[in-house]
């Protein structure tokens, strides 16, 4: 941490990911990064434990959080895949706490680790599809999550890398995909693959012709 901020670089921990809820470097990392005030450049990846912590633990945990910013990424397809699987029944889910992160003003998204390897065999990339898997698993399938759901894989992954030029608008560098659908919840509903795929004012898809 203190070779990162020294050299004003990321910091992206891939930290407690195991169902064991006495794996707490999540703490660890947060009051480091409140120590430096360096929240806004420190990603906090899976925080799987956090699906099997008491909620007494919690949310003490969630005021340190709060005052640490820093982010989180979730990896819904493979944490369902590798965690739990030592469990009898009840199985765990093993995913982090995504909507009560949110809700306490944190930035969250979804992500993809893993592309055809041993830890999530089916890992290939789209993004629209690890949103509808993660959705369902972290319960957030009332329109109120569905309708903001975009922002976990476009707005909170560019906070996680902390880029500052990022949006659409005039003097931004042109990156984006055109997906199909008149609102989120089409979108998540139909599936449908992007139209465009902009990269630097570059047209790399363009399925309209
Ligand atoms: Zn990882």
């Amino acid at each position: 941490m203190a070779l990162a901020h020294k050299h004003d670089l990321l910091v992206d921990v891939h930290c407690d990911e195991i169902d064991d809820p006495e794996s707490r470097f999540l703490e660890v990392l947060a009051a480091e990064a409140l120590k430096l005030d360096y929240g806004s450049r420190v990603t906090a990846s899976h925080t799987c434990a956090m699906g099997s912590y008491n909620d007494h633990y919690c949310s003490r945990l969630f005021r340190l959080l709060k005052k640490s910013g820093l982010r989180f990424l979730s990896m819904p397809t493979e944490s369902l895949h590798l965690q739990g699987r030592f469990d009898g029944f009840p199985k765990r889910r093993g995913l982090t706490r995504v909507p009560e992160l949110l809700d306490a003003g944190l930035k969250v998204a979804f992500g993809q680790d893993s592309i055809r390897d041993p830890w999530y065999p089916l890992g290939n990339g789209n993004l629209l599809r690890t949103l509808d898997v993660g959705l369902h698993a972290c319960h957030m399938l009332g329109m109120g999550w569905i309708e903001r759901s975009l922002e976990l894989i476009t707005d909170n992954g560019a906070a996680a890398l902390d880029l500052k030029a990022y949006g659409i608008e005039e003097g931004l560098p042109a990156r984006c995909v055109v997906l199909q659908g008149q609102s989120p919840y089409e979108v998540l509903l139909g599936q449908l693959p992007v139209m465009a795929s902009v990269r630097d004012g570059r047209v790399l898809i363009n399925r309209q012709g």
